[in-house]
């Protein structure tokens, strides 16, 4: 029995052309084929898995969303090659990728055969609107971060290979899940983009309303020349129709343009093995290009599902879940909230109609009739309820979650630090560019400010997020440490150690915690105990290993072990040299241990990686001062001041070695602008005094020896004055 109410028909739609409504078993062997050709994928993954668990080192995943990977860092990835060879496949033999190969295709094709198997009929739900989700997500995922990238006049990058110690290798890999969600959620992505999708909205839908990757086949396939001819054996019968479960209106299509033109054919082949009169085959010809759009669309002469305002809720509610839902506890993969979106747009729609109409039916299902809600309706209101209760709590997290991370981000940006795992910041940083613009000037922003709010949103997504989220843990690790709360580094840094005792990252901010608590000890054996642990080659570690060496020689150096200290710190730099700070404390470290010229040659370092590093200028100039080279430490000092131009100390070292290279006035005005900036330096006062008495300026000299002597008792001794005149 039909329910009319469910019905919306396009005014001046084509009549429908009645076709069977089972599919007619193949008369040829297609099927059978296929269904080898995409068991070996499954049978190519578990050999693939196999070889890196037995040799640590496999090719890379075949991952189509490597492509994003490739054009944000120019890394040449395995699957971007993948892509170009099957773009390639499709412009010149059509879209056979999709239904003789892919993964999701093996899922949807059996969950349809498990459905016939249990006389479970499908209907395919038809939106205009979810159409235009493939397409879309294609522009957003490879068009639109170029987008950004030209907007801010940044260069494309060097297309390159990489290798794991740049923390994204090529082509072979050691670390087979350095793109994949873990074997969990790769299990749910498979139940939802597989199977219930094919239950709920019907066959093949997640092709059809969620795959970026299919928009760019269908693109191909637009152009290619490999078609699907019909000859004038055609009766016009509809069994090809009947047999296309892509829902393609095969009759039509042939009976208007000769061939099929429907870009969503995924060449399975099944309509020219059904067709009774043989009048299908496979061949070369014109390619469709727009021909489709002729014949009525995707659906061809069928109406859609929906009205206007019923899309307009689907697509309200699909952005909200895409958006809530997406990368929500680090675990929902954008392909998985896509489906999700597509699935719970559906049901806001049904759970509208429950409240406005007396009939609805949901595929086959009665969940209504004549104004009663049927068993199956309540059971589909129960589960929509908690639905929506999911949806919203999932909206509140993310949003703190959202705004947590992106401000972490930001401060670990300001702060130069890297994440442990070079993927995770890689993966990160890629889907996150646009946000973190709008922190650019983090830098210059209140960064405790920031800290507080970071601190603030990712403890709320902790406190009411339904699993542990490692992001956040990491990010209120990084907001808390630059809060220096560390209680609460050291409670989060141990929940992540134990998850993973090998995550460098948090045993580097334990150490530095425990180091704030004051438990020095535990801080150095920590480090010393990560350090000892790693091998003399650490891959993709290095980054965060060179932290832990920097913070032990930080740790040594407070101790006065500055020998230890200055070996840590050339470890440091050995396993990261781009970092100036780095160079600029081992210099200072080697001037206390006497080691001038490695101090200076450092400090050297440093500066010519970061020119605007005061610190090193500063530093240089007063080991060259020490070493009487004055001439260039007025250069180091006078580097420094262009940086920090009302620093007191800086006039006053710098008016000082003017003063040693006889340069008297261009002391003077340093000394006068370090005592005008600080009253109370006596060494400035000093300094000035001395100026004022090689310039014979007595009156001047003496008030400024007598203000020095009165704000420092040594210089009282050193005048032989009483400290109280
Ligand atoms: S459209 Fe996407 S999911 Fe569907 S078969 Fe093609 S690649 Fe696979
Ligand atoms: S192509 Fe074959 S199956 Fe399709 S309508 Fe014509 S005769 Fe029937
Ligand atoms: S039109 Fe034919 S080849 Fe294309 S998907 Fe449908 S059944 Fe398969």
């Amino acid at each position: 029995m039909s329910d009319k109410s469910d019905h919306r028909f396009r005014s001046g739609a084509p009549p429908v052309v009645d076709v069977p409504t089972e599919a007619p078993q193949p008369r040829r062997n297609f099927a059978r084929w296929r269904a080898l050709s995409l068991s070996l994928v499954y049978v190519v993954f578990a050999v693939h898995i196999i070889h890196w668990k037995m040799t640590g080192k496999t090719l890379a995943p075949l991952e189509l969303n490597e492509v994003m990977y490739t054009l944000e860092l120019g890394i040449i990835t395995a699957g971007f090659l993948f892509m170009c060879f099957l773009v390639l496949g499709t412009l010149i033999f059509g879209r056979f990728f999709c239904s003789w190969a892919c993964h999701i295709m093996v899922l949807q094709d059996l969950c349809a055969w498990i459905l016939r198997r249990f006389r479970i009929r499908q209907k395919p739900i038809r939106s205009r609107l979810l159409l235009l989700v493939p397409p879309l997500t294609a522009f957003y995922m490879f068009i639109w971060p170029q987008i950004v990238r030209a907007w801010h006049s940044k260069a494309f990058p060097t297309f390159h290979f990489a290798t794991d110690r740049e923390g994204w290798a090529s082509l072979v890999t050691n670390n087979f899940w350095r793109n994949l969600p873990g074997p969990t959620v790769i299990i749910i992505t498979f139940l939802v983009c597989g199977f219930f999708i094919v239950y709920l909205l019907g066959s093949r839908t997640f092709c059809t309303y969620v795959c970026p990757y299919g928009a760019i086949f269908a693109l191909a396939d637009r152009l290619t020349p490999a078609r699907i001819r019909v000859n004038d054996k055609c009766q016009q019968c509809g069994t090809c129709t009947a047999a296309c479960t892509c829902g393609i209106r095969v009759h039509e299509e042939v009976r208007q343009h000769g061939m099929i033109v429907n870009p969503a054919c995924l060449k399975d082949l099944d309509c020219v093995a059904a067709c009774p009169q043989g009048a299908l085959r496979y061949t070369f010809s014109k390619p469709a290009l727009l021909k489709s759009i002729k014949s009525g669309g995707r659906f061809g002469s069928l109406p859609y599902d929906f009205s206007i305002g019923e899309e307009l809720l689907i697509g309200f509610v699909f952005i909200v879940v895409l958006l809530s839902l997406r990368g929500l506890y680090s675990r929902i993969p954008f392909l998985l909230s896509l489906g999700l979106g597509a699935i719970i747009g559906y049901f806001a729609v049904l759970t509208v109609r429950l409240f406005a109409r007396p009939n609805v039916l949901f595929a086959t299902l009665r969940l209504k009739e004549l104004g009663r809600l049927t068993f199956a309706g309540r059971v589909f209101s129960g589960f929509a309820a908690i639905l929506a209760v999911f949806v919203a709590h999932s909206v509140f997290v993310r949003y703190h979650e959202y705004l947590g991370l992106t401000q972490a981000r930001a401060l670990r940006a300001a702060q130069g630090l890297s994440h442990t795992n070079a993927t995770t910041t890689v993966s990160a940083e890629a889907a996150a560019t646009a946000s973190a613009a709008a922190y650019a000037d983090a830098a210059n922003a209140d960064m405790d400010t920031l800290a507080g709010s970071a601190l603030t949103h990712l403890r709320t997504a902790d406190r009411w997020g339904l699993v542990r989220n490692v992001r956040v843990e990491r990010g209120i690790l990084t907001a808390a440490s630059r809060l220096e709360r560390f209680d609460d580094v050291e409670e989060y840094a141990l929940r992540l150690l134990e998850r993973d005792p090998n995550d460098i990252s948090a045993n580097l901010r334990l150490g530095q915690a425990w180091a704030g608590l004051g438990r020095l000890a535990d801080a150095e054996g920590l480090f010393r105990n990560v350090l000892a642990r790693w091998p003399d080659d650490p891959g993709g570690a290095a980054p965060a290993l060179a932290g832990v060496h920097q913070a032990l020689g930080g740790l040594l150096a407070r101790r006065g072990d500055f020998a230890g200290a200055a070996e840590q710190l050339r470890a440091t730099v050995a396993l990261n040299p781009d970092q100036p700070e780095v160079f600029a404390e081992l210099g200072g470290v080697l001037a206390e241990l006497g080691r001038f010229d490695e101090a200076i040659a450092s400090l050297r370092e440093a500066v010519r990686l970061d020119p605007d590093l005061a610190g090193a200028h500063y530093n240089l100039g007063t080991i060259l001062a020490h070493l009487g080279r004055f001439e260039e430490a007025v250069s180091c000092y006078e580097h420094a001041l262009a940086i920090t131009p009302d620093d007191a100390e800086l006039h006053n070292n710098l008016g000082y070695v003017l003063l040693r290279t006889g340069q008297l006035d261009q002391s003077l005005q340093h000394l006068e602008r370090a005592v005008a900036l600080d009253p109370n330096r006596a060494d400035a006062h000093f300094n000035l005094a001395t100026v004022f008495d090689a310039q014979q300026q007595t009156e001047q000299a003496a008030e400024h020896y007598r203000i020095a002597a009165r704000l420092d008792p040594r210089y009282a001794k050193l005048l032989g004055v009483n400290q109280s005149e």
